[in-house]
């Protein structure tokens, strides 16, 4: 890796640069290192993606994929999180899934116990 200050050369795990003596950043010393947690992303996408789809349509036929895209959201963070990426897109499929959850959940009990009504009546 080069250095960001003066562009020469340094090792890669230099923690200061000889040349010029500015402190090496810790993600800069990782970062080329460190492999991308492609399966995180994909979580945290798959979550996002889900959570959107269920609160706009998917919720009112299946109730179990706003709580699905919850998990996929839950489990892409904590991944990204280890791997120290962004996980921006998990964070909010995981929101719009407890909000898409908590709708169509209230939709459905609605929705049952208007049934079991009008079942009891008849
Ligand atoms: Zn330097």
């Amino acid at each position: 890796m080069f250095c960001k200050n003066c562009g020469k050369e340094l090792s890669d795990n230099a923690f200061v640069c000889p040349h010029c003596g500015v402190l090496v950043a810790a993600d800069d010393r990782n970062g080329e290192k460190r492999p991308k947690n492609k399966t995180a992303f994909g979580l945290c996408i798959a979550g996002f993606v889900l959570s959107i789809l269920s609160l706009v349509w998917l919720g009112a036929y299946f109730c179990i994929t706003p709580i699905v895209s919850i998990v996929l959201s839950a489990v892409g963070v904590h991944l990204a999180k280890k791997n120290g990426d962004a996980h921006g897109l998990g964070t909010a499929g995981f929101v719009v899934g407890i909000v898409a959850t908590a709708i169509w959940g209230l939709i459905w009990i609605a929705a049952a116990a208007w049934l079991g009504a009008l079942i009891a009546i008849v």
